[in-house]
């Protein structure tokens, strides 16, 4: 199938459930997230600084972005006056930059934490314990120009559906938790980012509201390796 129908198929099954798609494009080329743009996809995701000021610059600006990757402090900088969500926001530090670029660009900068749900060494995010101690910190409250919509999370890359589920099923329960102790009075605080091109599924029937699709859209990526932010 083309990179439309496959938007379209994929709003067909998403939309009537609520759940957004977000088209991960990292290291699809221009005409490819115009070619989804064209079928209607206005949310897109990469996972590098550079790529995704880079695309940014060239493409319609209703576009909204989506940082999905590991962010580095030094980094904030380029994607704060435009970044729709930063769903990848593992540190205190990091909350704290974003917020010093957000009050620079006059504006509140929407962001997920993202939790380590994996049992795998490689991912990136926080404990469970970890976001707690965030969310309660004295540095946290003083942030004023960030807002915390929710939670992301990757489930560990392994055949056993068992595991995934059990992973998602573990954040959707650490998600409503944390909504009640923290977030009872801000309806902002109501997304769960889980699920990719192998997983989606399952993550959706585990409470997502997002999910993160690259290849199900844009078809397998070349594996380059590009250097880690
Ligand atoms: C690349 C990426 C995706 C999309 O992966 P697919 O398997 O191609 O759907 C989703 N989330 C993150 C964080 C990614 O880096």
């Amino acid at each position: 199938m083309s990179i439309a129908e496959n938007i379209k198929s994929l709003k067909n099954e998403l939309e009537s459930i609520q759940v957004k798609l977000v088209a991960v494009s990292k290291t699809k080329p221009i005409a490819d997230i115009l070619e989804a743009y064209d079928a209607g996809q206005r949310v897109f995701g990469e996972n590098q600084v550079q790529e995704l000021v880079e695309k940014y610059e060239q493409l319609p600006k209703d576009i909204e972005w989506h940082l999905v990757g590991h962010l580095q402090t030094n980094k904030v900088k380029y994607i704060a006056p435009f970044i729709t969500l930063i769903e990848s926001v593992d540190s205190i530090k990091l909350l704290q930059e974003i917020n010093k670029q957000a009050v620079k660009n006059k504006r509140v900068i929407d962001c997920l934490l993202q939790v380590y749900i994996a049992d795998e060494e490689t991912k990136f995010g926080l404990g469970f314990d970890e976001v707690i101690e965030l969310l309660r910190s004295a540095e946290f409250t003083e942030l004023k120009n960030i807002r915390i919509r929710g939670l992301m999370g990757i489930a560990t890359n392994t055949e056993s559906e068992k595991q995934i589920k059990d992973e998602f099923y573990e954040l959707d329960t650490f998600f409503d938790g944390i909504k009640q102790s923290y977030f009872r009075k801000e309806d902002s605080f109501d997304e769960l980012s889980m699920g990719m091109s192998s997983d989606y599924k399952i993550a959706i029937e585990t409470g997502a509201t997002i999910v993160r699709l690259g290849s199900t859209v844009f078809g397998q990526r070349v594996i380059k390796h590009f250097k880690n932010n």
